[in-house]
Order: C-alpha cells, then sequence, then structure tokens
C-alpha cells in the first residue's frame, strides 16, 4: 500500500490506517488532489539511540524516534509516547494524525510526534529522568518552540515534560518554556491543560448527542481506557447524569448496569493502580466490554481497537474517539452502515493539543490566562470545528471523519501549493 521503503506494509498498522483514512477524501480534493502525496510522506524522521545507566549499573539501550509529518501550516506539534510496542511506523501515523487535527481545529501548527520504546513502569523514577534527558538531547537539533514542540502522550506526564523543558533549556543556555508544553503550570504550564482532552471528548459528544436526539443525562456510557483522557472524559459524563456502566483499562474490565460511582473508582484506582478490584462494579471477560448494552462508546487507549468484527457486535449510536487511531477503515464502514455516528480522533481528542496551543502562545507572552478564560475559549474552539465538520459531512454526504479530513487536507495542501517548492 505505501511506497515508502521503511514501513511494513502490515494491513492493520497504524499507518495502513492513516493511509486508507487518505485515501477516502480524495475525491473530494479536487484540484489540490495534485498535491496529495505530500500526505502520504513523512517530511523527516529521525530514529536515535538512548543508552541508559540502570541503578543496578548496567547500561541497556532503548529506541527512540521524532518524526515531523508535515510542516506546511506551522512549526510541528504533537506528543511524545513512552511504550513497549512503539515503532517507527507507529510514531509516523501519529504524527500525520496531528497534522489532520491541528489542521481541522485550524491550530497554526503542522504535525508532529515521537516516541520511546520502553516501559516507563519498569523503570526508576532516576532511570525515567535520564531517559529522558538523553532522548531530548538526541532530538534536540529537531526541536524548538518555533521548530516543533513535544507534548505529553500515552506513558509521558508534566514532569517529563518539565525534565525535557529543563534539558533543551541547558543546553541552548537560555530558559525556554516553549520547547514543549503539558508542562507544570508553575513552570509555564496552562491551567486546563490536563483536563483538556477529556473535556474535548465531553464536549463535542454532547453536541453530537444533541443533534442525534440523544440526551446525554439518560444515556450509558462505556469507556475503554482509565488513564488521562477516558478517566476525565468518564468524570464529566457522570457528574452531568450519564450512567458509566462500563470502564476496560489493560488489566480487566469493569461493569455495572446501573453506573460505577466514577469517583470513587478514581481514588481506587490512585491508592491501588490499577481498576482491578474495585468493589462497586463486576469484573467480567475483556471481550464482553463490545457487546454490552450502551448508547455511547469511548474508546480512549491505543489504535485498532474497533475491528470490524467487534464494530459489527456494538449495540451503541455514538463511538467518541479519545485515542488516537481506535478503528480500523474496514470498522468505520460497518459502522457507517449499521448507522452508528463515530466522531473522529481527529476532532474528537483535539483539546489536548488547542490548550498546547494556549500554553505556547501564552509562553511567548509571559502572560497567563485564567482556567476560566481557557475553558471558555477550548469549548468555543471545540464547538465551532466540530459544527463545520457536521455540517460538511451532511453537505457531502460523508462521514463527520472523511468530512473533517476533507477540511483539514484542504487547509493543508492550499498551504502546501501557495508555498510551492523550494529549493
Ligand atoms: N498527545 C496529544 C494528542 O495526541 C496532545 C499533543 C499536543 O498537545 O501537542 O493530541
Amino acid at each position: 500500500m505505501s511506497e515508502l521503503s521503511y514501513v511494513s506494509g502490515e494491513r492493520h498498522s497504524a499507518w495502513s490506517t492513516y493511509l486508507a483514512q487518505v485515501e477516502r477524501v480524495l475525491p473530494l480534493l479536487g484540484e489540490l488532489s495534485r498535491w496529495a502525496d505530500t500526505l502520504r510522506h513523512p517530511r523527516r524522521a529521525l530514529i536515535v539511540d538512548i543508552p541508559l545507566e540502570m541503578d543496578d549499573g548496567s547500561v541497556r539501550h532503548f529506541e527512540g524516534y521524532r518524526v515531523q509529518h508535515n510542516l506546511s501550516r506551522g512549526p510541528g506539534k504533537g506528543g511524545v509516547r513512552f511504550h513497549p510496542d512503539v515503532t517507527l511506523e507507529e510514531v509516523m501515523a501519529l504524527s500525520a494524525w496531528m497534522t489532520i487535527k491541528c489542521a481541522a481545529l485550524n491550530l497554526p501548527f503542522g504535525g508532529a510526534k515521537g516516541g520511546v520504546r520502553v516501559d516507563p513502569a519498569a523503570l526508576s523514577r532516576k532511570e525515567l529522568e535520564r531517559l529522558t534527558r538523553r532522548y531530548t538531547s538526541e532530538i534536540g537539533v529537531f526541536i524548538g518552540p518555533q521548530q516543533d514542540i513535544p507534548a505529553p502522550d500515552v506513558g509521558t506526564n508534566a514532569q517529563i515534560m518539565a525534565w525535557m523543558m529543563d534539558t533543551w533549556s541547558m543546553n541552548v543556555g537560555a530558559p525556554s518554556t516553549g520547547v514543549v508544553t503539558g508542562k507544570p503550570v508553575h513552570l509555564g504550564g496552562s491551567l486546563g491543560r490536563v483536563k483538556a482532552t477529556g473535556r474535548g471528548v465531553y464536549v463535542t459528544g454532547c453536541r453530537t448527542a444533541q443533534a442525534l436526539g440523544i440526551d446525554v443525562a439518560q444515556s450509558r456510557v462505556a469507556v475503554q481506557g482509565f488513564g488521562n483522557v477516558g478517566s476525565v472524559s468518564a468524570e464529566l459524563f457522570h457528574q452531568h447524569g450519564a450512567r458509566v456502566v462500563a470502564v476496560q483499562d489493560q488489566f480487566s474490565t469493569l461493569y455495572h448496569p446501573d453506573g460505577i460511582d466514577i469517583p470513587a473508582l478514581l481514588n481506587w484506582q490512585q491508592q491501588h493502580g490499577r481498576i482491578s478490584g474495585f468493589p462497586g462494579a463486576d469484573n467480567v471477560a475483556d471481550e464482553v466490554f463490545w457487546s454490552l448494552e450502551y448508547e455511547i462508546l469511548i474508546p480512549a487507549a491505543l489504535e485498532g481497537q474497533i475491528t470490524a468484527e467487534r464494530a459489527a457486535g456494538l449495540s451503541c449510536k455514538l463511538v467518541l474517539e479519545g485515542a488516537n487511531g481506535p478503528t480500523l477503515p474496514e470498522a468505520d464502514d460497518v459502522l457507517q452502515q449499521r448507522g452508528i455516528v463515530v466522531v473522529p480522533d481527529v476532532i474528537a481528542n483535539a483539546g489536548g493539543v488547542t490548550v498546547s496551543y494556549f500554553e505556547w502562545v501564552q509562553d511567548f507572552s509571559s502572560f497567563f490566562w485564567s482556567e476560566e478564560e481557557i475553558n471558555n475559549r477550548l469549548d468555543t474552539i471545540m464547538q465551532s470545528a466540530l459544527d463545520t465538520v457536521w455540517n460538511k459531512s451532511q453537505a457531502l454526504g460523508v462521514t463527520l471523519r472523511t468530512a473533517a479530513y476533507a477540511l483539514a487536507c484542504e487547509r493543508i495542501l492550499l498551504a502546501r501549493k501557495d508555498r510551492g517548492l523550494y529549493p
């Protein structure tokens, strides 16, 4: 499928999923489709070796990446993932989804992503700090407030961003808060950033539910993934009267038909490090999660979770993609045929990068906004992006994903065309 020598072409890989999504939008691009190959070629990819001295004195090597998929509309933007399954191809796809996401939201960024193939939970705090600092130094030539701005993703957090900011600043010889976003608030971070992705899922979810005639306060919700995105979305739906009937993390699946007490589950997770054993719900087999009764499904874990088979068994009306790339292209077709509406990742989970944009702007001006200001601006941007995509999908008779890709690809390829090729 891909013409790039360094990709596997594996059918269900994240990069193959991305290419299939681009393929679907080509007929809608008119004259601009002349430039569409740009979307299939990452601009730059850096592979780095990270030698790490472990606490026991041994030395281990880890593989890291930073991919800048497209810089036509502005500096690269996108998170850094620490996970044992990270590959170059996965980071390429994640960087491409950032290009589409930033353009769909009309943020002045291109798309980038980074990753290290490591299990962060298996490292001590000191080992994690050394790994982060060495990775940052290795990709230091690539990143910068005007070049490419990393942020948190799966397996990374505000502390890791603080180490990245410090390492880059020490290497260039001046404090530079704008080189990463998602930092602690006392180090140039933004209020509202931690909850921004979950908030965006909730805000776009409510607006879509309203358009479909689904009463959120009467609805049942299932959430896959109880990290930063899944737990915050679950909390918001719970706070607004919805029953969160199922929650799945990497170890177990919880179910309660009357709804799970989400604040109590968050407390349990904080104490035990996982959701299993929570007394307020039943443990069910993981695969059962997909065939339970609920109206709204929020996949907020990793890629490729909604397969065609699982899509065929879903009983929900609405899917809100908190994760990046959770739905395979064949599953998208099944969902469309079955009338299940999907708010795609590039809209639903864009709250995080939107508040990252606010953080970057605040760092440049060294003038910080109130949480209320941030949340209001976030809600406005998310709602208006969703409305534009909704109207486009109605006008063209396509899914919300294809409409979002059409909007984003038009913006990216117009920038590509008008900038021209140089040198
Ligand atoms: N990792 C997040 C995402 O996938 C946020 C990226 C950012 O804030 O730059 O959208």
